[in-house]
């Protein structure tokens, strides 16, 4: 299990030093676990965003998106069993009042267990820990917790109060005069949102099962482990799809979406060796099968991705409470039924932080005369925030002109940056840090012979080639 705190501390730095990652109010002292996208977080949060979207909708006929509201009426929440089971166990320390959700607190006191070389008790206290969870025994639960002598970071004291479910939905009031105003809640999944659009997007899309639907947007939950940068946010992105299928083939499209998403990921230009499934013991309210893809960041493997079967727990339960049939007519098999479902709920903030993770390298380029290193974002081209800078080597001589005149060809096409102050060595640098793939340079010869060069980012190698050729060089890495 890989725990390299170290690295994780240097990525959020990094993240706040080159314009990524904020946390958010930063003036008021922050805001605990929210944070604001700067100008190059946002452009890479937007790529994978897109890239998500093109790969769910665009490159797949059967699947249109959808852009639900935030507030939805109070009853969604009701129906989806959000209001009686949206709830983690969590315990307190009495001496530092900290609150910890359990799976959290046992998960982290394995995590320690696996350093100290002591990797067979942490599997077996896990596996504890699912089985009881499963049956939501929490006073053997509480056993485990004393056995194990388990202590809060802050007072290093194992004095804990009883477990207790709280519920982790934002909630606010619609409407200006508070004895009419109706208690709503802030959405803790986007997935309601589909649900509740299931018949307008089938009937108006004249959609044929099986059909999914797609949407990102934000979600909300009130989060009681902060400290984990964007990995845990009080306020986050999802992306899902819900594809809604014939009743018993659900086996069947669960193991498809599983292989699909894990080659999705793996298109990211992750190696394989980062990623593993993890099949939950415990499932959720609405599921009859779950899993997480986890992806190895540096606190270890932890979830970006969840694949649930959620039967038709979700359209069944809205049929009943608003009372509308939410039905669908099977010409195949000339039968009506309520449609199950298998759901993708990928996190776009974990996400990011996953791209984060695989493409920060610091690089040691010392050599026997003198001693040097930089920081690079590895981002794959499609996803870098910036595709090419294009740097004059000189504030003078035409070259700004020349270097102006490649972008103003290429802006319209992928993201272009602009630079002539400093040394042409610093500029690199600093673009290695945003992770900017391709630099062009532009010197004298370029004014002689109509070339340049181009510098690739990982590879650090440099060429000269002509400059109509530029746009199309990048054009075809970022496709
Ligand atoms: P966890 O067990 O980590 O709390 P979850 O199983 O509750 O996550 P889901 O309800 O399955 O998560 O949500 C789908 C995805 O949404 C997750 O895989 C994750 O990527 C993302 N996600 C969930 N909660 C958060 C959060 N608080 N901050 C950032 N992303 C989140």
């Amino acid at each position: 299990m890989a725990n390299d705190n170290k690295k994780f501390q240097a990525i959020i730095s990094h993240c706040k030093e080159y314009g990524f990652i904020f946390p958010s109010s930063e003036i008021y002292d922050g805001l605990s676990a929210v944070y604001d996208y700067g100008q190059w977080g946002s452009e890479l949060k937007k790529n994978i965003r897109d890239y998500w979207w093109k790969n769910m909708t665009q490159l797949r006929e059967n699947i249109v998106g959808i852009d639900a509201a935030i507030f939805m009426h109070p009853t969604t929440w009701k129906a989806s069993g959000h209001v009686d089971n949206f709830s983690d166990p969590m315990i307190d320390n009495k001496d530092s009042k900290k609150r910890y959700r359990v799976d959290h607190l046992i998960e982290g006191f394995a995590d320690e267990l696996e350093t100290k070389g002591e990797g067979a008790r942490a599997t077996e206290l896990l596996a504890q820990m699912d089985r009881l969870l499963a049956t939501s025994d929490f006073d053997e639960l509480k056993k485990l917790i004393d056995e194990n002598k388990i202590k809060c970071s802050v007072s290093g004291t194992s004095n804990w109060t009883d477990i207790r479910q709280f519920n982790l939905m934002f909630s606010t009031q619609l409407g200006s005069i508070s004895e009419e105003a109706n208690e709503i809640y802030l959405r803790p999944e986007t997935a309601q949102g589909i649900f509740v659009n299931f018949l307008n997007v089938q009937k108006t899309g004249r959609m044929k099962i099986p059909f999914g639907i797609a949407q990102t947007g934000k979600a909300f939950r009130n989060e009681i482990v902060a400290r984990q940068f964007i990995f845990r946010m009080r306020e986050f992105e999802q992306m899902e799809m819900q594809f809604f299928i014939r009743p018993g083939t659900q086996q069947e499209w669960y193991s498809f979406w599983k292989e699909e998403r894990m080659k999705w990921h793996l298109s990211l230009g992750i190696t394989a060796d980062k990623f593993r499934f993890h099949d939950h013991v415990k499932l959720a309210h609405y599921a009859d099968a779950a899993c997480d893809i986890e992806y190895e960041f540096p606190i270890g493997f932890k979830e970006v991705e969840g694949i649930h079967s959620r039967t038709d727990f979700d359209l069944r339960n809205h049929q009943q409470y608003s009372k509308k049939k939410l039905q669908y007519f099977d010409p195949e098999i000339n039968q009506n039924y309520i449609p199950y479902v298998v759901e993708t709920s990928v996190g776009l903030d974990r996400t990011v932080l996953m791209i984060l993770s695989d493409a920060y390298m610091e690089e040691d380029l010392s050599t026997a005369d003198k001693t040097d290193s930089r920081v690079l974002l590895k981002f794959p081209p499609r996803l870098a925030p910036i595709k090419l800078a294009v740097l004059p080597l000189l504030k003078k001589d035409g070259l700004p002109e020349i270097a102006r005149d490649i972008i103003d060809k290429c802006k319209p096409h992928f993201k272009c940056f602009y630079e002539e102050k400093d040394a042409i060595g610093k500029r690199y640098r600093r673009m290695d840090a945003i992770g900017t793939p391709f630099c062009v340079t532009v010197d004298h010869e370029s004014k002689e012979d109509g070339t340049l060069t181009i510098r690739y980012r990982d590879s650090m190698q440099q060429e000269r080639v002509p400059i109509d050729r530029i746009k199309e060089i990048i054009e075809k890495q970022i496709l």
